[in-house]
């Protein structure tokens, strides 16, 4: 049986930034990643990119050419961690293998919700947040002249934006009674929907898909909806969300509460069993930091136990850019957000990172990078 001092599960933002931190700590450790696609670290917000096909799949990379061989990673692609054994630490492989591990990072991001409506199994329905959604929806579009979306967030909007550069009629349909409703105020969702109706798109919102409908090959032909319409389609995207992916830990001994619980070392309520990205549901800070923050925080601390006695967090450019960003983002037009909530929102994170920040003065030399 291969063993590694550290083992990862899941190679996406979370697992990269990990081995990044872990890296610096500790630069020979042997360490290998699992990964069950192929070609994973790639950049999810891009693949729209690739569906219109204005970048290839080389260039939605965001690691540099060779990261497991700078990083001295160890990478078992294409193969799906099937079951934790954490009394004999150990993973169980589609494969058949074994792969033991010193400490274990669980980075097996989010998966996307099928929302409860019969037919979803029908040839033609596709999810939109995997490379391997792109291709498979690729292979199909050539006949296809209508797309309808059932969701209007941030990647349905995204992949229709997508069908409507292509040259396909779309619809959007949307529970709420607005688009992209989470995120922005009244003002902006009526921005985004004149955009999107300028551009062709047909929206339907305060209404839930409630069938899509078969018809030839058990190829989608209609979406019905609850207000008793039904609108021909040949393609149908699920676009309503994204779950904790916390399948590895079923049976296993450990804090799940929607996501897979950790306390501020990103460490579940098992020692020496990490997990960081979008599988972690609740955690105790103020404000949630994204994929690659939680990522960089797990690599540090399973490499670098002295971290925990020392009680500092080292000032690097993770932090400062996350602290950058959600300023934009609760700042950025149209986002609903003003000024007074984002300092209050700033304000929760700096009490939380006082503590590990070094000095008063680095902390507002952070702060002030803020625009
Ligand atoms: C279309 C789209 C647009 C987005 N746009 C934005 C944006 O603009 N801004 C933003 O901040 N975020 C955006 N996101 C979200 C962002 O991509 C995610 O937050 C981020 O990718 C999460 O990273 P992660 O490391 O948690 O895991 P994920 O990216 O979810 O990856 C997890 C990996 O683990 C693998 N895996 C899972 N289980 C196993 C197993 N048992 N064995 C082996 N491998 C396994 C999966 O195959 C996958 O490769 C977007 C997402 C999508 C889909």
């Amino acid at each position: 049986m291969r063993n590694y001092k550290y083992l990862i599960v899941g190679s996406s933002v979370a697992a990269v930034s990990a081995v990044k931190a872990l890296r610096k700590a500790d630069p020979d450790g042997s360490l290998a990643i699992i990964s069950e696609e192929l070609n994973p670290t790639y950049s999810r917000p891009l693949i729209y990119e690739l569906l219109c096909k204005k970048m290839k799949e080389k260039e939605i990379t965001f690691c540099e050419p060779g990261f497991f061989n700078i990083f001295k990673v160890e990478p078992i692609l294409g193969i799906k961690a099937l079951s934790l054994h954490t009394g004999a630490c150990n993973v169980h492989l589609s494969n058949g293998e074994e792969i033991g591990y010193g400490k274990l990072l669980i980075a097996t991001g989010g998966k996307p919700i099928a929302p409860p409506v019969q037919g979803v199994d029908l040839k033609n329905v596709f999810t939109f947040t995997s490379l391997g959604d792109v291709k498979k929806m690729g292979r199909s579009l050539s006949g296809v002249q209508t797309c309808l979306v059932i969701g209007g967030g941030l990647i349905g909007l995204q992949v229709s934006e997508a069908f409507l550069k292509m040259g396909k009629k779309v619809h959007i349909v949307e529970l709420l009674d607005r688009l992209l409703a989470p995120i922005l105020d009244k003002e902006g969702s009526a921005i985004a929907q004149e955009v999107l109706t300028r551009q062709g798109a047909i929206i339907h919102t305060s209404v839930a898909a409630q069938e899509i409908l078969g018809g030839k090959n058990k190829k989608v032909r209609a979406v019905k909806l609850s207000n008793g319409e039904e609108i021909p389609a040949d393609l149908v995207v699920l676009a309503v969300g994204v779950r904790p992916n916390t399948e590895l830990v079923k049976g296993v001994n450990i804090t799940v509460n929607k996501g897979i619980l950790v306390d501020k070392h990103m460490e579940t309520s098992l020692k020496g069993l990490f997990a960081a990205g979008d599988e972690v549901g609740g955690m105790p800070w103020s404000a949630s930091p994204g994929a690659f923050t939680m990522g960089w925080r797990a690599g540090e601390m399973a490499a670098q136990e002295a971290c925990r006695q020392k009680q500092f967090f080292d000032v690097s450019p993770t932090h400062t850019d996350a602290l950058g960003r959600l300023i934009q983002r609760m700042t950025g037009n149209g986002h609903g957000h003003t000024w007074h909530e984002a300092e209050i929102a700033i304000q929760n994170i700096v009490d939380y990172y006082a503590d590990h920040f070094r000095s008063e003065k680095m902390l507002q030399r952070v702060l002030h990078r803020a625009p």
